[in-house]
């Protein structure tokens, strides 16, 4: 019996609840309206008010009550398509402008975390597993092609053996240890982030749906229910739920909900014996798994994807998975279990864009947002404060829409990512 369903489930619990959230009421005048507080609009929020702008953000529930509270807490390198596939699709300059934004995204995170003292218990160190012998020779191929042109040594290939040392499973033919990912309590980060950006200036307000927003001559109006915020420019950083207030991009975003569970702290003789590398670790699968141990010694195992009605009994659906990986656990009481909703793109690469010459958004970093989305406040900040560069450079990466309608796109999305978790089992 799991003990709690609260929304971001573990996390929530490890980390507290929060005091009273303040709802927007009568009318604020800010320089910068942020719709959504989480990684991406607390990052450019922090940003903003640190260059002096006046902040408002606005948030439908708390801040990190979406995919930034509840994830999987890993800090991956890269992209999630590969630079290859980069290069061959944008041309060598725009590939390594990408990579130099994902590389900076990571330095960001430990950055944020260092200069406002963050306890999110960041540690280095992150595990791709192959789960396959194909796999496997395309993390070596990627490791060796990585080193070769983007000077990048801080990943390295390891065999079964090693694998099995490091992991505490046998079940992957090797994988590539990677010192530059990384993993981190996400509550804590996304809140640690929400601190930083009040401590700055920032006006954030809670339990604030945004109902819709108007542009004036000179200006925004961003509408809830009890309030309204008048600004000159509005930032969009609502991930998977974009398109309820932008409905002009409703059609390049889907969402895919992702289920996580952590078990009782482990007791000592069978935490020995899994992960006792204490590093994250995802497999190369679509339909990946993604696991690591919390500081208090629960493995927090996520696996399955839902792309229609999410299934009530979240830890009966992940915890058989959980026993392919690690048989150990067996005996093991699971006492959390949540979902969230990733905001995914068709080409899996962020979509940034502006609406208007007042009006930016970033959204569908594809499962890679714990750095990419915090970068992307960050970018989305500098492109107000005249640094357009990075900016420029994400946007200008062709945006896909999902194929049908309103009526049909869900259906033809479910069907195409059903397809990719066939692949998974060839
Ligand atoms: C289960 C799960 C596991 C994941 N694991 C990982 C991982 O291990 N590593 C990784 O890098 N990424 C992972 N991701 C992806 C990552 O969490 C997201 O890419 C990232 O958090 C997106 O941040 P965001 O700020 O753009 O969006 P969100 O965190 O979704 O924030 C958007 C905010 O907008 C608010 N909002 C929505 N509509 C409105 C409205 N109308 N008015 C006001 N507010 C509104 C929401 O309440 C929310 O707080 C995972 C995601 C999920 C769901």
């Amino acid at each position: 019996m799991t003990k709690s369903l609260y929304p971001q489930g573990y996390y929530a619990a490890e980390a507290g609840q929060t005091a009273s959230r303040q709802p927007l009421a009568g009318t604020q005048m800010a320089d910068v309206c942020i719709v959504g507080a989480g990684f991406t609009g607390l990052s450019a929020a922090l940003h903003l008010a640190e260059a002096g702008m006046r902040v408002t953000v606005l948030e439908a529930e708390e801040a990190g009550f979406a995919a930034s509270g509840r994830n999987g807490g890993q800090i991956h390198t890269g992209m999630r398509k590969d630079q290859r596939e980069l290069e061959r699709w944008l041309g060598p300059v725009h590939a390594r402008d990408l990579w130099r934004i994902a590389d900076d995204a990571k330095a960001l995170v430990r950055d944020l975390v260092r200069r406002h003292a963050i306890d999110c218990s960041l540690k280095d160190g992150l595990v791709i597993a192959a789960h396959n012998a194909a796999a496997l020779a395309g993390l070596r191929d990627d490791t060796a092609y990585l080193a070769a042109n983007y000077a990048y040594h801080a990943s390295r290939i390891i065999d079964a053996d090693e694998t099995a040392r490091v992991l505490g499973t046998h079940i992957y033919p090797g994988a590539q240890w990677d010192d530059g990912g990384g993993h981190l309590q996400p509550l804590r980060f996304v809140r640690g982030l929400k601190g930083a950006a009040q401590r700055a200036g920032t006006q954030i307000f809670e339990n604030s749906r945004v109902l819709g927003f108007e542009e004036t001559a000179d200006g925004v109006r961003v509408n809830t229910a009890s309030g309204t915020v008048v600004a000159a420019r509005l930032i969009i950083a609502t991930d998977a739920f974009t398109g309820a207030i932008a409905p002009s991009l409703a059609a390049y975003i889907a969402h895919v909900e992702s289920f996580i569970v952590a078990t009782e702290p482990l007791p000592p003789e069978v935490r020995e014996h899994v992960l006792p590398s204490n590093v994250a670790v995802a497999d190369t699968r679509h339909v990946l798994d993604y696991y690591r141990i919390s500081p208090d010694g629960r493995m927090l195992f996520a696996g399955r994807e839902s792309y229609w009605n999410p299934p009530a009994d979240i830890a009966g659906l992940v915890r058989p998975r959980m026993l392919e990986v690690f048989p150990q656990l067996k005996d093991v009481a699971i006492d959390y279990a949540w979902r969230g909703t990733v905001g995914i793109t068709r080409t899996r690469m962020p979509h940034f864009g502006k609406l208007s010459e007042r009006v930016s958004f970033a959204h569908g970093y594809s499962g890679q947002g714990v750095a990419l989305a915090t970068m992307g406040g960050k970018i989305l900040a500098d492109e107000i404060l005249g640094s357009r560069e990075q900016f420029d450079a994400m946007a200008r990466v062709p945006a896909r829409k999902f194929p049908g309608g309103p009526l049909l796109r869900k259906p033809l999305v479910t069907a195409a990512l059903l397809w990719f978790k066939v692949l998974d089992s060839l």
